[in-house]
């Protein structure tokens, strides 16, 4: 039997010359496209963010590139990358083999980045539409929920704060009233106080009331003397924390403790499949090419109320409004289209009901909607099915969890006594009443139109191709499904290192 032969092995074997880290980095490697575009951008906005003199630092355009890379091959914890620089050679080539700690690392992310990297995000972007990889004019809006570094079992809810002050108002009302009652003999009784309002100062100044009328009364009972000791000593406290707690909140419901800019959202991967509400902050991107040209960090849940703020976003970056902005049903809402038209922005976006509006089955289940009644706009009226006409009733607005005022018009019909269309038509008490919005109506309807046109089928063809696949890609294929960081400005920070990441991918791809 012929003897095995195996390659020389040694690992002492010693280089003729010493070894240049460059040669063993491939032409083609996505690296090499991190070093070149940090090397192409203007820094000088980061670089104004270190002070002068001290011990000297680790340059920034080095720890930039650190940083890009380390999220684009899916490292994204400090520790992590300290450790990748000391093993991986693409890190160390772009490092120089230098090997700065988690510390500096985690400084350089959180803080110098700071108001910085999106100026850094932008001139990329830049430099792609220069390249004609992407188009600034055309882009596709969708949002994602990622979850919060933050404890999901320490919350605050609004609703709880709510009905805490509630329950507070009404104990003290109660005390109120039993003193009146065990004094009824006395006279001069000052006046009852006002418990629409509550706060500590009027807590503290109802129980002193209370307990100088009760002064000198002998058939106070003992729980009634605990319960005013126990309304001393704890709710002017729990109150002044109420205060707090709701100037945190600003228009949310909740947050947790642990990071207060996240806010409680349910969550499209739930794994436990129980519905279990998660910290966490709405990523609003926008794509063209499935390049990241945009992304913004919000507190709310819905979409709805994120795209002027994004939109906004756009024009302070790219000094204009996107010609075109194609976006799902999420974010039709009469404001998002006013917004839209006043922009000069050809908006093609859905209202929640577009594909049902084009369902035949699902308009023959509703054959006596308002929407389908016929509106006679000089006459101001509307024709119910059995061609009597609904007058104008009456006409409110309306605000919107936005601060948006909508305006509101209710038209009645005449007689539905005895018709023969009652129960089916409607199932209300006396004639049919409809409420209707003619702002909205009227958006929807060019909505529609362009939705249906050549041009709306092919955006509405494109959304789910170009946008949808960027956030699969950075949740599913590189693992990115919470952020590292707490509180929201520097979660921004990490969702602008996870948009350039993925745009370097792609461009090295
Ligand atoms: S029920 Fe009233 S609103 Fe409906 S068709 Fe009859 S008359 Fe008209």
């Amino acid at each position: 039997m012929a003897k095995p032969v195996f390659k020389a092995y040694s690992q002492q074997q010693a280089f003729l010359l010493p070894p240049n880290l460059e040669e063993l980095i491939a032409a083609n490697h996505p690296v090499r496209v991190v070093n070149d575009i940090v090397n192409t951008i203007d820094l000088r906005l980061l670089v104004d963010e270190y002070k002068g003199g001290g011990t000297s630092s680790y340059h920034p355009s080095m720890l930039l590139k650190v940083m890009v890379y380390s999220y684009l091959v899916n490292i994204y914890s400090s520790r992590k990358m300290e450790a990748a620089i000391r093993e991986n050679i693409h890190l160390m080539w772009l490092s120089g083999m230098q090997k700065p700690d988690h510390h500096t690392l985690n400084r350089f992310r959180s803080e110098r980045l700071k108001g910085v990297l999106k100026q850094i995000f932008v001139q990329v972007v830049q430099l792609l539409a220069a390249q004609g990889l992407v188009s600034l004019k055309e882009i596709y809006v969708d949002g994602t929920k990622t979850e919060a570094n933050a404890n999901k079992y320490t919350f605050v809810w609004g609703n709880a704060i709510k009905s805490s002050k509630e329950k507070i108002k009404k104990q003290l009302d109660e005390l109120w009233q039993y003193a009146l009652q065990v004094a009824a003999e006395e006279r001069d009784l000052p006046e009852p106080p006002d418990f629409d309002k509550i706060d500590a100062e009027k807590v503290k100044e109802t129980v002193a009331q209370i307990k100088t009328i009760l002064k000198d009364q002998q058939q106070v009972s003992k729980q009634v003397k605990q319960k005013l000791n126990y309304a001393e000593k704890n709710w002017p406290a729990a109150l002044d924390k109420y205060v707090v707690q709701e100037q945190t909140l600003v228009g949310r419901n909740s947050y947790s403790k642990t990071d207060t800019d996240a806010t409680f959202m349910r969550m499209k991967e739930d794994h436990m499949k129980n519905g279990q509400l998660k910290p966490a902050y709405n990523l609003q991107i926008s794509s063209n090419n499935q390049y990241i040209v945009d992304y913004s960090i919000h507190q709310t849940t819905a979409d709805t109320a994120t795209l002027q703020a994004h939109l906004d976003g756009h024009k302070q970056n790219y000094g204009a409004y996107p010609q075109v902005v194609v976006a799902d049903a999420g974010y039709g809402s009469e404001q998002n289209y006013q917004y839209m038209e006043t922009n000069h922005i050809e908006g093609y976006v859905k209202y929640n009901y577009f594909d049902k509006d084009r369902n035949r089955k699902f308009l023959n289940k509703h054959p006596f909607s308002s929407d389908k009644l016929y509106y006679n706009k000089e006459k101001d009226c509307y024709y119910c099915p059995m061609g009597q006409p609904m007058q104008n009733m009456d006409t409110s607005t309306q605000t919107t969890a936005t601060g948006f005022k909508q305006t509101l018009t209710k038209y009645r019909a005449v007689n539905c006594e005895g018709c023969p269309l009652r129960g089916v038509c409607h199932k209300s008490k006396g004639n049919r009443v409809i409420e209707v919005n003619h702002s909205l109506i009227e958006y929807k309807r060019k909505a529609v139109e362009r939705l249906t046109s050549e041009k709306g089928i092919y955006y509405r063809k494109r959304r789910p191709a170009d946008v949808e696949p960027v956030f699969g890609n950075i949740k599913h294929n590189h693992g990115f499904r919470r952020f590292m960081l707490r509180g929201k400005e520097k979660v921004s920070i990490e969702a602008g290192l996870l948009a350039l990441a993925h745009n370097l991918r792609k461009k090295a791809a």
